[in-house]
């Protein structure tokens, strides 16, 4: 049975969960069927839930998510799995570009860099690796598909951002993220730092990794602004101590160590305490 408000939205697919039903009327169909295969995290960018959760069941706001978690682990479902939920806006990953439609979209309540940024409580990050194992799992996702907004449209996006704990999401087998053992330093001991305003073979080199890796990057052998935001974006996934656009060694003995494990072997599906009976509920 559908929750109340959800009719007549399409197949659910339906989290077992605790869920608070908050529904949002800001969905649409999904584009080219019902696949989900990237689960994307945002922050809310505002001062409080309940401005957040109004924003994103405004009509007139035009902007939504499956799912909204907040502060004490609450979670929040906005709009119906199988709905195209209005999350990521414009933006591309691995050359997919109509992200809405392929992704289910989670905004983690925090107040982000517009309000006073602050660290992500531990309740609230178990909350959203719950959901995100229990999402990978029940759509057969790849598990390294948890990306943040930054990912995917990093010439506009700074969410999560630097204080999310992207290093819990790997404990628990999600996302992408250096194996065990890895010494980013080492790695790049001979590898030339690059910063903005350069050019030449090896900016172009460090353009074919990042967009091996999935990111939207032109590849014209230039180090210019929109590089510099691409390599800030994975800075604020993998390297959040300095976020800074640079190529540091250290960013790229990482960024050649995450271009290996994101064309290595799909890793397996994450364990983690869930009581689920299926796969397609309702309808
Ligand atoms: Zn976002």
């Amino acid at each position: 049975m559908l929750p109340s408000g959800f009719e007549g939205s399409g197949p659910v697919f339906a989290t077992a969960l605790p869920v608070v039903d908050r529904p949002s009327p800001n969905h649409g169909p999904r584009v080219g069927g019902d696949a989900v295969e990237m689960v994307l995290l945002h922050y809310t960018d505002m001062e409080s839930m309940a401005a957040a959760a109004d924003r994103l069941t405004d009509p007139a706001a035009e902007v939504s998510a499956h799912y909204l978690v907040d502060e004490d682990g609450t979670i929040h479902r906005l709009v119906p799995e199988g709905r195209r939920a209005w999350h990521a806006g414009h933006a591309c990953w691995g050359g997919l570009r109509d992200v809405n439609s392929r992704s289910i979209g989670i905004e983690i309540v925090n107040p982000g860099h517009s309000c006073g940024y602050r660290p992500f409580p531990a309740v609230q990050m178990d909350a959203v690796t719950a959901l995100c194992i229990d999402i990978v799992v029940r759509h057969g996702i790849d598990p390294r598909a948890v990306l943040g907004h930054s990912d995917v449209a990093p010439q506009r996006k700074r969410d999560p951002g630097e204080l999310f704990d992207w290093a819990a999401l790997a404990a628990a087998g999600l996302g992408l993220w250096p194996r065990h053992g890895f010494d980013p330093e080492a790695a790049a001991a001979h590898a030339p730092a690059m910063a903005p305003g350069m050019a030449g073979p090896a900016v172009l080199d460090l353009q074919f990794a990042l967009d091996g890796i999935g990111y939207e990057v032109e590849g014209n052998g230039l180090y210019d602004p929109s590089l510099a935001a691409v390599v800030t974006a994975f800075q604020r996934h993998f390297r959040p101590a300095l976020c800074d656009g640079t190529a540091d060694p250290e960013t790229l003995g990482l960024v050649y160590e995450i271009l290996a494990v994101a064309q290595g072997p799909r890793p397996p599906m994450p364990a983690g305490p869930r009581d689920l009976t299926g796969t397609a509920g309702g309808a």
